[in-house]
């Protein structure tokens, strides 16, 4: 039986006389396996745990340096001794140069001699093997530091994303309170010009000393107030329902050239004087299948735009085809528009002027409301503008 505390050595000896000294020496310090031939020893090495071999180098069959060369290619880790007559020269140079054996023993060797060669070839096995284990776990400690630290870059990633989200969640949120500021204050002002308008003139109409004439001029004055009112509250009612994903295309076929001939009826009874108002109706007829009062409104807001921000010069609009797309477009020759705010002026409630140094009137909801329509009929819309220099404002409309 084998002592688990114990090192276990093989010593190979064809002289059984050998073997059998070597064991009666040494069984109290190692457990001890012998073997009567190279064979032999490497059937043990395939069988048992061994920590070190011993072998001696002259042998029938397989000499010692063979054996070893055998042991050393299957197991490299394994401490070697080779025990010679120091007459083998060039058995040693091999053994120790190739087989890079621990260390060779004189025969016949001395007990105190060969125990401490053994001692140190076990020592050094030892520390081999510890350097071994360590170097391993380091190796794993070192892959799950890796491991960690990649988990860690992730996570902090993840956090700078999150913030950056955040960023710009709090950047819509202050731009759309400023927004609603700024379109509050401006609706205030939009709402109180026709709403004055209304309360003074209908106070005058009460009153005896106002001709039937008068009277009729001021309805009509009411009047206008009214539906000014009326867009404005349509306007509002209509960007909720965007804002709330409820817009509805009523789609119809009909031809094109009509609803554009249409609104430039509407519009050339209502241009000033110094303003030229012409329309470039499509050479084809073209039908198509989508909503055309939304249509409608979209070449209507986009008009009064032209006209609001022309205050002399030419207004001309238009469609066309253009393979698969339904082309509009609305051309001044007004204020223009700088590029930079070509974005801004889609969004709802933005307009170039702020609140207070406005001149024209308005709510800033035309184009936002219009681009919701055009894009939820399939179509895109962009400006082309330089300031001072007038706007033009296309849209498509897919065929189909
Ligand atoms: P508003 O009711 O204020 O006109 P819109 O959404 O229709 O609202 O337009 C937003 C802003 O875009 C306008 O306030 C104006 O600054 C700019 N804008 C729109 N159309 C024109 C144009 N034809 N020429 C110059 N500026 C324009």
């Amino acid at each position: 039986m084998s002592d688990p505390r114990k090192y276990t050595i093989l010593y190979v000896d064809d002289e059984e006389s050998n073997l059998r000294i070597f064991k009666n020496t040494f069984r109290k310090d190692y457990n001890i396996l012998t073997a009567t031939s190279g064979t032999e020893g490497l059937e043990v090495l395939n069988t048992q745990d061994v920590d070190l071999i011993l072998t001696d180098q002259r042998m029938p069959g397989m000499s010692g340096i063979d054996f070893l060369k055998k042991a050393f290619s299957k197991y490299p880790e394994l401490n070697r001794i080779l025990v010679t007559a120091y007459s083998d020269y060039d058995v040693l140079r091999e053994a120790v140069n190739e087989l890079k054996i621990f260390q060779y023993v004189e025969k016949p060797w001395r007990e105190e001699d060969i125990k401490t060669t053994i001692d140190s070839a076990l020592e050094i096995h030892r520390l081999k093997i510890e350097n071994q284990n360590l170097t391993s776990s380091l190796l794993v400690k070192n892959e799950e530091l890796t491991r960690i630290n990649k988990e860690l870059s992730a996570e902090i990633d993840r956090h700078k994303q999150t913030q950056l989200e955040l960023i710009k969640e709090k950047e819509y949120a202050e731009n759309c309170n400023r927004l609603k500021s700024a379109f509050l204050a401006n609706m205030s002002h939009e709402v109180r010009t026709p709403m004055n308008s209304i309360m003074g003139f209908v106070d005058l109409i009460f009153e005896d000393y106002i001709s039937q004439e008068t009277k009729r001029e001021y309805m009509n004055i009411v009047q206008g107030s009214c539906s000014q009112l009326l867009h404005i509250i349509d306007n509002i009612i209509e960007i909720s329902k965007i804002d709330s994903g409820n817009v509805e295309l009523r789609k119809v076929k009909f031809e094109v050239n009509d609803v554009v001939n249409y609104v430039y009826k509407s519009f050339s009874a209502k241009v000033g004087q110094n303003i030229s108002l012409s329309c470039n109706l499509a050479q084809e007829s073209i039908l198509i299948y989508n909503d055309s009062l939304k249509l409608e409104q979209v070449l209507k807001n986009l008009l009064d735009n032209a006209l609001k921000f022309t205050t002399k010069g030419v207004v001309e609009f238009g469609v066309q085809l253009k393979a698969d797309q339904v082309f509009f477009y609305v051309k001044d020759t007004g204020i223009g528009i700088d590029p930079e705010n070509f974005n801004l002026i889609f969004e709802r409630f933005s307009q170039v002027e702020n609140a207070f140094s406005r001149k024209y009137g308005g709510n800033g909801l035309g184009l936002a409301i219009s681009k919701a329509y055009i894009e939820n009929m399939g179509g895109k819309i962009w400006v082309e503008s330089e300031l001072g220099k007038g706007a033009t404002f296309n849209f498509t409309i897919p065929l189909d």
